[in-house]
């Protein structure tokens, strides 16, 4: 159900149930109206309120140091003196883990530290809470019992609320800005970060999201809270209705990609959390606030990085009912010239800001898979997530750099980096507009080898760079992008929609799709993954269309429906038997013998990204009717070197002798066999490598939209007879295994190749 269908409650309806701490609440909340709160009364309702024998409350201090600031029931002369260092003691642990600890006898737990003072010995149970805000520690709360128990479920709810409370109360007086120890805000400061969406941009930092305290905590009236909450659930999704109609780029994906956010952002289980919130007496912007923060702190824990997407759109939601609540002050007219800089951004925030002119978004908490980046993709807007620590280093306006190439947010920068980057930024341009000639040109290069690039691609929206770039058509279509992006597998109607329209949309181009390559790193939701060791070795891919054949024989359906009379062309990811892919190209024919019409032609290949394949040509070339090699998942295997570990990024490279020996091997086979052989890993995009392959013998590249031109533009000024003698004596001279690409590189600026 749409969420904007619930009617509003009215007054004296029937108020969701209560999740326990009203009085706690009620007695908290006139004692705010009375507009002279301070830390001991706080101290004394929590106590009482819960009830528990003791409480205490400190707060952070510069220096990385909390200090007592007030207790019921401990010794009050403490207050002032008391003091922890972050990760000394229980208290000190919760506020360096953020975490809340609920021990039964805290006085025997290894890390606790005894302050004579303070005169806690007989409270043994404690259950103490961070205080934090924006991310930020601004203290702890704790409460004690004099009993042996730990605090149950209802009561460790009541305290982080009071918790919250605290955070939003202590930020009114001013006392977030505990961090300004360690480092001056003028200087530079450069942040790494992993690429997004490609690209660079200056601009002014906008920090997006550091909302300002909430005036109005409690409220003795729940049900106008709950009839303000409906009004604002309706006003945001109005907004978002709006969004999705009007702001939306070419291309059919993003609507896929914003209905899937929309599914989840609009479910009913966290507004219930929300109204339950306000029932136990919290205003609708606290309760909002309240399951925010609990959101959070699950995305903290939450290790799949699907997962931690969807939750990231539900925060997108939230960021959008507290502006219609009035809690967050509404995002400016227009951002051109800025560089948004946040903590998490859903789709629609990011189609937001990007209706509004930002140039560029740097994000704290994002994936590569997730939906933000794949719509800063499509949006050609660049994007970085960064390692944390530049929210709080940035100030809005600062000055910055945003190297979604290298992979660096540059705070500040000083003139001579500006000025390095400006003449790149100029350089770049020229290129682009020279690069637009090659478009219409056939890809030759210089000595005459006719060359084929193709596109890689996984979202419809891309097929525009079919066009733009006048690639000779598609060699990966990565057919599993949707169905993450839509967070499940379409039925075989609507996957032949899909396949049709890029048939459609290729025309006479051919078309490689790729059968669904799900798990490892791309796993639809509910899947949390089988717990495997290496998941890149375990069941994924072909693996698990071998094994669960319905699904694999509805897709091979869907694109025997979708290509309606016309060629098709299928390659199976992940095969490391020849046998498997006899068993995947049965279950192809088993197919196409049911529907009709059949395919004016249908060619089965293989990707080539087990090792073990290498072993089999001669069985495999017999079969296939093509091979593409994806290097990325080869290059893993081949090496022993997972292609998501950083450390590993730089340690083995394409260009070096043996995975040049593996490719030329491979081109004289399948050259003997008349099989067609491509690349169509991440490798063939880069224009070195693609030299390199170019040099032994591969003619069929596939890459990304991006490098398509330049690619083509290096290939017709290489003669590559010229460069083969060059090939050879580097590699013989790189036989140990190591790197040629520096002296091929060094080769290819001699001959003032555009590299
Ligand atoms: C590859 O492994 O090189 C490849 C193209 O497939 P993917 O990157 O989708 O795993
Ligand atoms: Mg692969």
């Amino acid at each position: 159900m749409k969420l904007a269908d619930r009617p509003p409650p009215r007054r004296g309806r029937k108020i969701p149930k209560t999740s326990g701490g009203r009085q706690l609440f009620v007695r908290l909340r006139e004692s705010l109206a009375s507009g002279v709160t301070s830390l001991p009364d706080i101290a004394d309702i929590v106590a009482r309120g819960l009830p528990a024998d003791a409480s205490v409350i400190y707060v952070a201090r510069a220096g990385e140091v909390l200090e007592l600031a007030a207790t019921f029931g401990l010794n009050v002369s403490a207050v002032g003196r008391t003091r922890m260092r972050i990760g000394e003691g229980i208290i000190g642990m919760v506020a360096a883990s953020g975490d809340a600890l609920n021990l039964a006898d805290a006085q025997n737990h290894p890390r606790y530290a005894y302050r004579p003072e303070l005169g806690e010995e007989g409270f043994p149970a404690t259950l103490a809470m961070p205080v934090k805000r924006a991310g930020r520690i601004l203290g702890v709360i704790a409460v004690m019992s004099r009993q042996t128990r730990v605090f149950t479920p209802i009561e460790v709810e009541a305290v982080a609320t009071v918790a919250m409370l605290l955070a939003e109360i202590l930020a009114g007086a001013g006392a977030t800005d505990l961090s300004a120890e360690g480092f001056s805000d003028t200087l530079p400061r450069r942040y790494a970060g992993h690429i997004l969406s490609p690209g660079i941009v200056r601009g002014k930092i906008l920090a997006y999201g550091a909302a300002p305290p909430i005036a109005r905590l409690l409220t003795d009236d729940p049900a106008a809270e709950l009839a303000r909450l409906e009004r604002a659930v309706e006003a945001a999704n109005r907004a978002l209705d709006g969004l999705i109609a009007g702001a939306l780029p070419r291309g059919a994906a993003p609507r896929e990609v914003l209905e899937a956010y929309r599914m989840v952002a609009q479910s009913a289980g966290w507004l219930t959390q929300v109204r339950e919130a306000i029932s136990d007496g919290l205003t609708a912007e606290t309760a909002v606030d309240k399951v925010a923060r609990t959101l959070r702190e699950r995305m903290r824990k939450i290790a799949d990085p699907y997962l931690r997407e969807r939750l990231a759109d539900i925060e997108d939601m939230i960021g959008r009912l507290m502006v219609a609540l009035g809690g967050r002050p509404p995002k400016p007219e227009r951002a051109d010239g800025y560089l948004l800089l946040v903590r998490r951004l859903g789709p629609a925030d990011l189609l937001d800001w990007h209706a509004r002119g930002i140039g560029g978004v740097a994000i704290e908490e994002a994936s590569g898979a997730g939906h933000a980046a794949i719509l800063a993709r499509a949006l050609g807007l660049p994007a970085l997530t960064l390692d944390r620590g530049a929210m709080e280093a940035a100030h809005a306006g600062d000055d910055a750099l945003l190297d979604a190439e290298g992979g660096t947010l540059i705070l500040r920068p000083e003139p001579e980096v500006v000025q390095v980057y400006e003449r790149a930024l100029e350089a770049r341009t020229t290129r682009a507009a020279a690069l637009a000639m090659y478009r219409d040109r056939k890809a030759v290069t210089r000595d005459g080898t006719a060359m084929t690039l193709m596109l890689n691609v996984g979202l419809a929206m891309e097929l525009d760079q079919l066009e733009r770039t006048g690639a000779d058509g598609i060699g990966l279509y990565r057919t599993e992008i949707t169905a993450l992006a839509a967070g499940g597998i379409p039925d075989v109607a609507g996957q032949a929609a899909e396949y049709g329209r890029v048939l459609d949309r290729a025309g006479t181009k051919r078309v490689q799709f790729r059968t669904l390559d799900l798990g490892a790193d791309k796993l639809l939701p509910g899947e949390a993954g089988q717990g495997e060791e290496n998941p890149a070795m375990g069941w994924r891919s072909l693996r698990v269309g071998l094994d669960r054949p319905a699904i694999l024989r509805r897709q091979l359906r869907a694109l025997l429906l979708a290509a309606q009379g016309r060629p098709l062309s299928i390659m199976f990811p992940m095969v490391a038997t020849v046998a498997e892919f006899r068993a995947a190209r049965d279950l192809l024919e088993a197919e196409a013998a049911r529907v009709r019409p059949a395919p004016e032609s249908l060619e089965a290949g293989t990707m080539l990204e087990v090792p073990s394949l290498l072993f089999q040509l001669p069985g495999l070339l017999a079969e296939a009717d093509f091979i593409s090699v994806g290097t990325n998942d080869l290059m893993q295997f081949l090496f022993a070197a997972d292609r998501g570990t950083p450390e590993l990024a730089d340690r083995y490279d394409t260009l070096s002798s043996p995975v040049l020996e593996l490719i030329e091997r491979l081109v004289v086979a399948c050259e003997e066999a008349g099989v067609p052989l491509s690349i169509c890993g991440e490798a063939a995009g880069r224009p070195l490598d693609a030299l390199a392959f170019a040099a032994v013998g591969v003619t069929i590249l596939s890459m990304s939209g991006n490098a398509i031109l330049p690619v083509k533009a290096l290939l017709a000024e290489v003669d590559l007879n010229a460069l083969r003698p060059v090939l050879r004596e580097l590699r013989r001279a790189g036989a140990a295994g190591g790197s040629i690409r520096e002296p091929l590189a060094a080769w290819a600026r001699e001959h003032n190749l555009p590299v």
